[in-house]
């Protein structure tokens, strides 16, 4: 695994139509600001506005919505109590998948969840989907995967430790490579481990070891105290 000889990487089929969708999104943006490259983290509110033309606002909305999207107004409102940059960004994102993919679909999605939809809630994965793909694109995750390589002076001997499974591979990916990432992207640690689930090599071997996943979104016990508990609409996010 070197940049020199990139690895053959691929999506896992499910996902492959959505990421085209996301893509050819990004790619309508960079060409429209006349950018020669994507900036990172991806500008996902300023883009929903202009160059996509959506209506865009951070508003009041009712208890327990994150976020909703109009259809015929091409309208885009996003809750103003998501405190967390990278929850708020996938909601962005979430919503304007709604208003690509989706047109057909329904007149308004109005969504008091995101990230954690499962496949059988089809229009809602799909929006899911949508919103790790544009914040985090294939070509530039594998970019910065060895960039940050080299930024934070891994050896190149060890990558291929991160295919692997077992507790070394575990603690590079937690300690290094996953807070770099998520940071790099703006995005959460947790949508940072679900795109690499859905990216894996030719045979089919995933990017990040399945075995990791439960333990890397683990959440940390709640402290009695200081944190009572309470209805988590982010949880998993
Ligand atoms: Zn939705």
């Amino acid at each position: 695994m070197s940049s020199e000889s990139p690895p053959i990487l691929r999506l896992r089929p499910a996902v492959r139509r959505i990421e085209a969708s996301a893509w050819k999104t990004l790619l309508r943006c960079r060409e429209a600001l006349r950018l020669t490259e994507l900036p990172l983290p991806i500008p996902v509110e300023e883009w929903i506005e202009s160059p996509l033309g959506y209506r865009f606002g951070v508003v009041r909305l009712p208890d327990g919505v994150l976020g909703q999207a109009f259809i015929e107004d091409r309208e885009i409102e996003i809750s103003d109590r998501i405190a967390h940059e990278g929850r708020f960004r996938f909601t962005c994102a979430h919503e304007l998948g709604h208003q690509v993919l989706h047109r057909r679909r329904a007149r308004e999605f109005i969504d008091s969840g995101v990230m954690l939809s499962e496949p059988d809630r089809r229009v809602e994965w799909e929006a899911d989907r949508f919103a790790a793909a544009l914040l985090m694109p294939i070509p530039l995750v594998i970019e910065q995967l060895f960039r940050l390589r080299d930024e934070l002076g891994v050896r190149r001997e060890q990558m291929p430790v991160l295919l692997q499974a077992g507790a070394h591979s575990l603690t590079l990916w937690r300690d290094t490579f996953v807070p770099a990432v998520a940071r790099r992207f703006g995005v959460s640690k947790e949508v940072a481990v679900y795109r690499f689930g859905e990216i894996e090599f030719a045979d089919g071997t995933p990017l990040m070891p399945a075995e990791h996943r439960p333990e890397l979104i683990r959440r940390r016990a709640p402290r009695p105290q200081s944190n009572p508990p309470q209805a988590n609409l982010f949880s998993g996010l």
